[in-house]
């Protein structure tokens, strides 16, 4: 601990001589450009790797740079980071070599923290034919982050924090990024508005317009049909698929 109080007492020193007024500033408020989801891990602080200085970042880490939809901590991170300091730039930074995504594609019991890497596990079983099709273990498991960082970001983009901060003037972009510990590059996955916009008809506030236009096609469909033998057939079956396929759409509404 002395150590750590040494350092510190050195690096405020090292500021004010850069700068005399540094921690006046910044005792004034913060409006920071990024919001950085990152790994827990000891080897990637979000600062350092990206040469940010106080007041630059808004930083959340957990376990493999998880977007999980029930945790609260992520989500008010990111409810407050898009609508009270409008930050500019969302990033989802994965790192290869990361040690929660690693134990998820293990096949082993950790305890606790099983519930978590399920969402990892989720990643793979999206990805399984991708993933399985890769024989190197370390190159499966390098795909594998950038995979958990794509379906990371697209969890952003269902959250209604930024469907809602996407209808504004000023949306944040939401970016993907791998951090690669062997030679301390980042590596932007070029992630577009369009991987998201796949989505949209379900995750989306247009999902139920996009549900009654399907139930319309099928009804269209089979008013469409004749009196022959044949369409009578097809009329059934059109009609028991149109059943099958209502019910889980009413029990979503
Ligand atoms: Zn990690």
């Amino acid at each position: 601990m002395k150590e750590i109080l040494e350092n510190n007492r050195r690096w405020v020193e090292q500021m004010r001589s850069q700068d005399p007024q540094f921690f006046e500033k910044l005792s004034k408020g913060q409006k920071p450009r990024y919001l950085f989801i990152g790994c827990s891990d000891s080897r990637v602080p979000a600062s350092a790797i990206t040469g940010s200085g106080p007041g630059e970042m808004f930083v959340h880490r957990n376990i493999a740079n998880m977007v999980v939809n029930t945790d609260m901590n992520l989500l008010s991170v990111l409810q407050y980071a898009v609508e009270v300091l409008h930050v500019k730039d969302v990033i989802v930074c994965g790192h290869y070599g990361c040690g929660g995504v690693a134990a998820a594609a293990a096949g082993k019991q950790y305890g606790l923290i099983d519930n978590w890497l399920t969402n990892i596990r989720d990643v793979i079983r999206l990805h399984e034919t991708e993933f399985r099709r890769i024989e190197n273990e370390e190159e499966q498991l390098r795909r594998l982050v950038e995979l958990n960082v794509i379906e990371q970001v697209r969890n952003l983009g269902k959250t209604n924090i930024i469907q809602n901060a996407m209808k504004g003037d000023n949306p944040p972009r939401l970016h993907g990024l791998v951090y690669d510990i062997k030679v301390g590059l980042l590596k932007d996955l070029e992630i577009n508005d369009g991987m998201m916009a796949d989505f949209e008809h379900i995750y989306g506030t247009k999902a139920m317009e996009h549900a009654e236009e399907v139930l319309e096609d099928q009804v269209g469909a089979k008013e469409d049909l004749g009196s022959a033998p044949e369409a009578k057939a097809a009329e059934e079956k059109n009609s028991k698929e149109g059943r099958d396929n209502k019910a889980p759409m009413r029990k979503v509404a």
